[in-house]
């Protein structure tokens, strides 16, 4: 995919692996007070000036994670970025600094790792953070990336898994399900391309879907936005494999149940009218797709008033005794569906017994 860009591609045998680092991270300024040191030492220095310190670091390796056959690699950069901000979010910290590592083959010219840092450069830039360091390796197989990524917070502000309480109410930003029918889609295009390579694929018109799945964001705007609100949530957890899968999770750390109101689930009608087209039930795609990094948190009854009319949150269920389990209330009747983690086949089992 590189191939008709330039006209000459460098080897990065050329540069050398540290003429490549510096190549790489040249244009990275340093924009947090609490960053000492960053990239050209042993190691990184940061300053957490009395606060918590919280890590979070993800693996993302071609042909598991992602298809360079359709994401471009400036994107691929800038979502890696995000989804390690999107955890460190969810523990409603601010981010503060990354680390990327590399293992790349020698298939991808210096050019190609340009693009991926010109993404990882974008996202440092729209979120504040600094890139401090990181590692770089030959493989033999593909691009294999590492982030890990450095939160700063005042202890009382960080928000657990565990905490939630029966009758807490479950809320969640953003609309669900988009990343996975914006892979759909993707998908679909890039067999039928692969199968005819004069054919156009056919992306008009699934702009939100497709940018839900390549350009995600991290939602480390919430934060702001419950301070306001003066909302602390009770857990919360961001959603990366779907939400039935975090439901699970915040059940499990906080030892309680929860009820999910089907008809509550926030979708954007483009996930809808596309799931229909591939003949998925538009809940399913929320409930498994997985990567919409959202966050899902729980919240004290109390705090209702002052979150309901909220644009940015739906309310979609509550927290019940963890003896009564964990099930979705599905729409326009009361019928209980068991809320389980690998949710397609099952789902779609219990809905041919509706
Ligand atoms: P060492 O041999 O001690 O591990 P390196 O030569 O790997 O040192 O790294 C030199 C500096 O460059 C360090 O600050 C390291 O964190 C940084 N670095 C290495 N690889 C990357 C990368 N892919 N992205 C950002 N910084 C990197
Ligand atoms: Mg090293």
């Amino acid at each position: 995919m590189f191939e008709d860009k330039e006209p000459e591609l460098t080897p990065i045998s050329k540069l050398g692996e540290f003429g490549l680092i510096k190549h790489l991270t040249q244009f990275f300024p340093i924009l947090n007070d609490s960053t000492e040191l960053g990239v050209g030492d042993d190691a990184a220095v940061i300053n957490p000036n009395g606060k918590k310190v919280v890590l979070t670091t993800d693996v993302l390796a071609e042909g598991v994670h992602f298809n360079l056959g359709y994401v471009p690699l400036k994107h691929l950069g800038y979502k890696a970025v995000v989804v390690n901000l999107s955890d460190i979010a969810a523990m409603n910290a601010k981010p503060t600094q990354i680390l990327v590592s590399l293992a790349v083959s020698n298939r991808f010219p210096v050019e190609a790792l340009e693009e991926l840092y010109s993404g990882i450069q974008t996202a440092c830039n729209h979120y504040k953070v600094d890139l401090i360091g990181g590692d770089t390796t030959s493989s033999n197989a593909g691009l294999i990336m590492s982030i890990t990524a450095v939160g700063i917070e005042d202890e009382e502000n960080l928000v657990k898994r565990s905490g939630a309480q029966p009758n807490d109410l479950l809320v969640v930003t953003g609309d669900l399900g988009g990343a996975y029918m914006g892979l759909q889609i993707l998908e679909r295009e890039h067999a039928v391309f692969l199968a005819d390579p004069d054919m156009q694929p056919e992306m008009e018109g699934f702009d939100y879907i497709l940018e839900r799945q390549l350009k995600p964001e991290a939602r480390t705007d919430v934060k702001a936005t419950l301070e306001q609100l003066n909302i602390k949530p009770t857990s919360m957890i961001d959603i990366s494999d779907g939400l039935a899968s975090e439901i699970l999770h915040l059940s499990d750390q906080s030892k309680v149940g929860f009820r999910l109101y089907e008809e509550k689930v926030p979708m954007d009608n483009l996930t809808i009218t596309t799931a229909d087209e591939f003949n998925l039930n538009p809940v399913m795609t929320a409930l498994s797709g997985g990567e919409d990094y959202e966050l899902l948190f729980t919240i004290s009854p109390n705090d209702f008033e002052k979150m309901k009319n909220h644009p940015d949150f739906t309310i979609i269920g509550h927290a019940v005794e963890k003896e009564e389990g964990n099930f979705m209330v599905a729409r326009g009747s009361n019928q209980l569906v068991a809320l389980t983690a690998q949710g397609w086949d099952a789902f779609l089992g219990n809905q041919q017994n509706d």
